[in-house]
C-alpha cells in the first residue's frame, strides 16, 4: 500500500501520530493480528490462508474497538482473514458488478445516468474481508495527473453528468494535495453540481479528517455528500463522532451504507442499534446492501428471504427516517434494485 506523505496541521496534540503514520503502522500480518487480539493458535492457519488471497490491513484506531479474545466480535469478523475465503461456490465471481464493462476512461466507471465514479485512490485504510472490489485491478485504474485528462474530458463532454463520486479503494487514502487538485478540476466543469465521497476512513482512522482535508472540502463550490460505510454500532466511537462533526461543519451531508453480513449485523436488534447510533452521530442511514457475490466472501451471505424478514421486522422498531433501503446491485440495471 502507498502511504500519502503530506504534512498536515493536526487537531490533536502534536505528539499524536498523524493519520499517515497510523496508516503506515496498521497491522498487515495475520499472525500479528491474532496476537494483538488474543486469538488462539487455531485461528492462525485460516488467517494465513485468507491473507494470501486478500492482504490483511487493520489500523490501531479500529483494532482498539475490538474486544480482546472475543472471536465473535462483529468488528473482528470484518477484518480477520479466514480459511472460508478459499471456498469457490458457484455464482461467486471476481467482478460481481461487471464493472470492467463500464470504464470509458482510465480511473472512471460510468454505470448510472447523471453520475460517474472516479477511482481516486487504489488504497484502503482497512481491508474488509467482504469487499466486492477485493479482486479489482487497481494497477490498471490508478491514473496519474496526466492520465486523469481522459476522464476529465469525458466529464466535460457529457453535460448530463451532474455528480462525481470519488471512490476507490478509499478516496481519502489519497493525499490532500492530489485530492484538492482533482476536486479543483471537477469544479471547473460547469454542469457538475455534486461531489460525493464514498469512504470508510473517517471510521477507520478518524484523524484523517484534519484541517488539510477540510480546506479543500469546505472550499469547493460543489454540494458535498459523504457516504460512510459503517456496518455495526461498535464502529462508532467518540473519535468517529467528532470526525463526522467536522465533516458536517465543512458543509457535507452525511449518509451511511452498510452491507448485511452474516455474523456481523444480521439481527434486528443490531440493525436497530446501528441506525440509532448513526443518527446520534449525525449520519442518516441510506442503504443496506445485500452481499455482492464476490469470490472469497460467500460465508458472509444472508439469503434474500431472510434479509426481507429482517427489514420488515426492523420497520417495527424504527421511524421511517432511520430505515435504510434494502438493495442489491444488479449489473446492467439503471439503479440499485430494491428487495
Ligand atoms: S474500505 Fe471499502 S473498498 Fe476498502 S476494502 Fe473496505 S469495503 Fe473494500
Amino acid at each position: 500500500m502507498i502511504v500519502a506523505s503530506d504534512n498536515h496541521e493536526r487537531f490533536n496534540e502534536a505528539s499524536s501520530p498523524t493519520w499517515q503514520q497510523q496508516l503506515s503502522s496498521a497491522i498487515r500480518d495475520p499472525h500479528a493480528l491474532c496476537k494483538r487480539l488474543g486469538l488462539k493458535s487455531e485461528w492462525l492457519s485460516g488467517a494465513h490462508t485468507g491473507h494470501t488471497l486478500f492482504e490483511t490491513c487493520v489500523p490501531e484506531a479500529y483494532l482498539s474497538r475490538i474486544t480482546y479474545g472475543d472471536t465473535s466480535d462483529p468488528l473482528l469478523r470484518q477484518v480477520l482473514p479466514v480459511s472460508d475465503e478459499a471456498l469457490t461456490p458457484s455464482g461467486y465471481v471476481l467482478d460481481p458488478l461487471e464493472e470492467a464493462d463500464h470504464r470509458p476512461a482510465k480511473g472512471l466507471i460510468h454505470k448510472y445516468a447523471g453520475r460517474v465514479l472516479l477511482i481516486a485512490s487504489p488504497n484502503c485504510a482497512i481491508n474488509c474481508r467482504y469487499c466486492f472490489r477485493r479482486h479489482f485491478p487497481y494497477s490498471d485504474n490508478s491514473p496519474s495527473r496526466a492520465q486523469w485528462q481522459d476522464a476529465l474530458d469525458y466529464l466535460r463532454s457529457n453535460p448530463t453528468i451532474h455528480e462525481a463520486i470519488l471512490s476507490g479503494g478509499d478516496p481519502l487514502a489519497a493525499n490532500d494535495r492530489q485530492l484538492a487538485w482533482l476536486v479543483g478540476e471537477l469544479e471547473k466543469i460547469p454542469h457538475l453540481k455534486r461531489l460525493r465521497i464514498h469512504t470508510r476512513l473517517p471510521v477507520v482512522i478518524p484523524d484523517r479528517i484534519d484541517n488539510a482535508l477540510l480546506a479543500w472540502l469546505g472550499n469547493t463550490r460543489l454540494q458535498k455528500v459523504v457516504v460512510l460505510h459503517i456496518n455495526h454500532a461498535n464502529e462508532i466511537d467518540q473519535a468517529v463522532v467528532e470526525a463526522c462533526t467536522r465533516l458536517k461543519e465543512a458543509g457535507a451531508t452525511l449518509l451511511n451504507q452498510s452491507v448485511l453480513l452474516r455474523g456481523v449485523n444480521d439481527e434486528v436488534s443490531t440493525l436497530t442499534t446501528l441506525s440509532e447510533r448513526l443518527f446520534e452521530a449525525g449520519i442518516l442511514p441510506y442503504y443496506l446492501h445485500v452481499l455482492d457475490p464476490v469470490q472469497g466472501a460467500a460465508h458472509f451471505d444472508v439469503p434474500d428471504d431472510e434479509a426481507r424478514v429482517l427489514i420488515t421486522q426492523l420497520r417495527e422498531h424504527l421511524p421511517g427516517f432511520l430505515m435504510p433501503r434494502l438493495v442489491r446491485e444488479v449489473p446492467g440495471e439503471a439503479s440499485k434494485t430494491p428487495l
